[in-house]
């Protein structure tokens, strides 16, 4: 089994569950006693999101170069970096690393392919879905990504950074990402890329009726994958 390396605390609440998936995923292909190696560099998020909030993408980027470059000298067969919006900085990491890079965006588009979807709604923060360093990336594997209203938009980026990474999850909140889910379904998206690492703490599969994509567990699933290749 390699050993996954986990770039992770953007933030800490859904690290934990890069942490918990990728040890239950191990104990169920390998059974028993078994599970996850793994090595990880946690950062301080408000020292990222004070860089996102002031468009220091260089340097957002040096830093997590640099995590990843440790993060190979600690044993690191694989680097996860763990979330969507950070992979905006994917190439400077990729430039500091010599393991494989897991890409967060060629995992889930994988995923919608597997599905056989070509058109999706993507969800995420406002620099996940306004930027064009994911959807573009997405569009690489030839699908179609339709966005929320600006407004919605807005809104949804609040949750995330208000009440998600802090650990809050409210009732109404949830009822608005299921109102955009639907207003994208009524656009056209045949399913809809959760496209936060936070967003499956609040929306499951199971409050809607079309296909959502949980970038988080499919992240891991592609990450063990790899790791448990022969
Ligand atoms: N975890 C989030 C994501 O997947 C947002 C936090 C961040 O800005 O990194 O995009």
């Amino acid at each position: 089994m390699k050993t996954i390396g986990l770039l992770g605390g953007m933030s800490w609440e859904s690290t934990a569950e890069y942490y918990r998936l990728a040890n239950e995923l191990v104990r169920d292909r390998l059974g028993g006693l078994h599970s996850a190696r793994i090595v990880m560099i946690s950062v301080d998020f408000a020292e990222v999101e004070a860089m996102q909030a002031a468009g220091q993408w260089d340097e957002a980027g040096e830093l997590l170069a640099d995590a990843a470059h440790r993060l190979e000298l600690a044993g690191a067969d694989l680097i996860v970096l763990c979330t969507n919006t950070m992979h905006k900085v994917a190439a400077p990491i990729e430039d500091a690393i010599s393991v494989p890079f897991v890409h967060l965006a060629d995992a889930t588009a994988a995923a919608v392919g597997a599905a056989g979807l070509t058109k999706v709604g993507l969800l995420g923060t406002i620099f996940t879905m306004e930027r064009d360093f994911y959807a573009n990336r997405l569009r690489d594997h030839d699908l179609t990504v339709l966005l929320p209203e600006a407004e919605d938009r807005q809104r949804l980026n609040a949750i995330i950074y208000d009440e998600l990474c802090l650990g809050v999850v409210r009732e109404e909140s949830r009822a608005f990402y299921l109102e955009v889910i639907d207003r994208l379904v009524d656009a056209g998206a045949e399913g809809v890329i959760l496209g936060c690492t936070e967003i499956e703490l609040l929306v499951e599969q199971s409050q809607v009726a079309t296909k959502v994509f949980p970038t988080t567990r499919l992240h891991v699933e592609a990450a063990v994958g790899l790791a448990l290749a022969d």
